[in-house]
């Protein structure tokens, strides 16, 4: 059994950390939004993790690439909000970073497709989260964008309502 929320929370704070203590001086709104009404599901935690944490990588990394692109005033946010759907459980993890351009969306979840720089990305962790969501759960993962704007990725999974 997986709490949800308790690992998304735990995620988020361990990609943000992760970021700072490269860079010290970057600092990023953080919004969770926690419905209370998702249960644990089943799963593989530790492969649960691994998704949470390259989404939440993959937006502190937009959000700090904007931030330093950008002169004027930017408010780097990230946020996680979870939302219990019947017997489905959705998290929905969004940046206001450099968004996706349309042409690249149908490439980011091929294996070893990157944008960043050598050392700062192998472009396997979109691919092998989606396996894990899709494969791996039975579950869903979908991306949503506006370049320049936003990015945001919505994982959907099976819930397990009345787990012990
Ligand atoms: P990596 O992070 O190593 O580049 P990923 O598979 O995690 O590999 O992501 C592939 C590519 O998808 C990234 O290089 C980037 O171009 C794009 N991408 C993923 N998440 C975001 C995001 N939140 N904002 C902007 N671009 C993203
Ligand atoms: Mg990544």
């Amino acid at each position: 059994p997986i709490d949800v929320n308790a690992l998304c929370d735990e995620y988020m704070r361990l990609a943000y950390h992760g970021l700072r203590a490269k860079d010290n001086s970057f600092n990023c709104e953080l919004i969770t939004e926690f419905d209370p009404k998702v249960d644990k599901i089943i799963g593989v935690g530790q492969d649960i993790g691994r998704v949470l944490l390259n989404l939440f990588n993959n937006a502190f990394y937009s959000v700090s690439e904007k931030k330093k692109q950008q002169s004027g005033d930017y408010n780097p946010q990230v946020s996680v909000v979870t939302r219990a759907l019947g017997d489905m459980v959705e998290i929905q993890i969004r940046d206001n970073g450099l968004g996706i351009k349309q042409e690249m969306l149908d490439k980011i979840y091929q294996p070893f497709f990157t944008t960043k720089p050598t050392g700062e990305g192998t472009g396997l962790g979109l691919s092998l989260s989606y396996d894990i969501i899709t494969k791996g759960h039975g579950g869903s993962l979908e991306v949503s964008t506006k370049e320049n704007e936003f990015a945001e990725f919505i994982i959907t999974l099976p819930a397990s309502v009345g787990l012990p």
